[in-house]
């Protein structure tokens, strides 16, 4: 069942697949792309920080990434509420990018391996395991998390001369949220593939 070819996605040359050590990594003869990366992460440590994604995600989302204060008054915003202010502007297709890029592809992508994960902890493959794979492929070029990280952190710094900035609790869980997002749902979830 175990598929143990792998494709360079440079130039498409097929490889057999092999075992690497820490540090090591397998580059494509033909153009030195890197066909293969060790991973250092089991099923139960991938789900346990997937897992740990999804609480950073929901505290991401419903805590204020800043509060901001002007002689008394006060007002904080929560990403939704960012998604919601962009919508009411003339760039409503900017807002809709807005909330697939920052909520809607990262919290599928965690209900999917978490759906995936849970299953290949027994040894299965879930249920509709194909098309979730594909999804988790077809989502990451969506979930652009440290882009929105970047932009939170440059307004911060920005507003800071001219306001009092704090950021929020929302602002941590996201900037955490982001990194582990690209290690969990990283190019090497493929390996599920041969593990399960
Ligand atoms: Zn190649």
């Amino acid at each position: 069942m175990a598929n143990q070819r792998i494709i360079c996605e440079h130039c498409d040359r097929v490889y057999e697949k092999v075992t690497l050590a820490k540090h090591q990594k397998a580059l494509c003869t033909r153009c030195a792309g890197v066909i293969q990366r060790y991973n250092g992460l089991s099923v139960q440590q991938r789900l346990a920080l997937t897992i740990t994604a999804a609480v950073l995600w929901t505290f991401a989302n419903f805590y204020p990434v800043m509060s901001i204060s002007l002689q008394g008054l006060k007002n904080s915003a929560t990403l939704w509420d960012s998604v919601v202010a962009l919508s009411l502007g003339p760039i409503t297709f900017i807002a809709l990018v807005a909330a697939i890029s920052i909520i809607i592809a990262p919290v599928f992508q965690l209900l999917l391996l978490i759906w995936v994960l849970s299953y290949a902890l027994t040894g299965r493959r879930s249920p509709a395991f194909k098309l979730c794979m594909r999804w988790l492929e077809a989502l990451r070029p969506w979930s652009m998390l440290e882009v929105c990280l970047l932009g939170a952190m440059v307004a911060v710094f920005k507003l800071a001369g001219m306001l009092d900035v704090i950021p929020g609790t929302g602002l941590f869980a996201l900037a955490a949220l982001a990194l582990l997002l690209i290690r969990i749902a990283g190019r090497d979830v493929r390996d599920l593939w041969d593990s399960v």
